[in-house]
């Protein structure tokens, strides 16, 4: 089985006016002939534009979060055929900004997979601990549980990827040590072997919390990292270019 094409993905999180777009166009320029797969996830409202301006680019736009419905009486809800049709090609799910702030759990998180992947669209799927739970030793059952809770059985044969982020390493400055990382990614490959069974090998892990310049090319090299999903960092091009480029270090 080939090893997945590594995804490189940028969380604008609630960043960004339309003035930000002159980022995301410099951050197309720069990752042109890049091997991996690059994407923006910026606030929805600006996910038509800039998907219209990076198209024919190779850089994808994402989306952040959808309704696990269709279309209704959702008020203040963004569905997932609604992005799809502005020009989204992937969603992040079940960050934990919302897991926390939205009390998503993770069977919302399989329903909002499921919309996505009715859509048409990729699902980034995020797992990860607390810092309470690492340290009672609890961070492997808890992120293995996470994956098998928050991933339906439609995701077989549907191309999607997962997020390892720690929540205590996000906007933190704090990573965990590539020895540790490795440990999880390992545990996130057989949980989805235990689902999916070969193909398993072919889903790129994602690890995500305070990926930067200076660390990003220990992080992706790290045994069955496949890309980054990074915050603060994708805001600047420079940044976010530095860490599609130490791919290649
Ligand atoms: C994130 O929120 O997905 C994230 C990884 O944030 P940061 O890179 O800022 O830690």
């Amino acid at each position: 089985m080939t090893a997945p094409v590594p995804l490189i993905a940028g969380n604008w999180k609630m960043n960004g006016l339309r003035a930000s777009l002159v980022e995301a166009a410099a951050i197309a320029e720069g990752a042109a002939g890049s091997p991996a797969r690059v994407a923006i996830c910026p606030p929805a409202v600006l996910i038509h534009q800039m998907s219209e301006m990076l198209a024919g680019s190779g850089v994808l736009v994402g989306g952040q979060d959808v309704h696990w419905e269709d279309a209704g009486a959702f008020t203040g809800d963004v569905s997932a055929q609604m992005l799809a049709d502005v020009g989204a090609k992937l969603v992040i799910l079940g960050h934990s900004e919302r897991r926390s702030g939205h009390r998503e759990t993770d069977e919302i998180v399989a329903r909002k997979v499921a919309a996505a992947l009715r859509a048409g669209l990729e699902p980034i799927v995020c797992v990860g601990e607390t810092l309470e739970e690492r340290n009672a030793g609890q961070a492997s059952p808890v992120v293995t549980d996470q994956v098998r809770g928050s991933l339906p059985a439609a995701l077989a044969g549907q191309p999607f990827s997962v997020a390892y982020e720690p929540v205590w390493a996000i906007g933190s400055g704090l990573t965990p040590s590539t020895a540790e990382i490795e440990e999880m990614h390992q545990a996130i490959r057989a949980t989805l072997a235990e689902r999916f069974g070969p193909a398993a090998q072919a889903v790129p892990i994602l690890y995500g919390g305070s990926v930067k310049p200076s660390n990003a090319a220990e992080i992706l090299h790290a045994a069955q990292v496949g890309g980054a999903l990074v915050g603060g960092a994708s805001l600047k091009a420079a940044d976010f270019l530095a860490i599609v480029r130490a791919l290649q270090a």
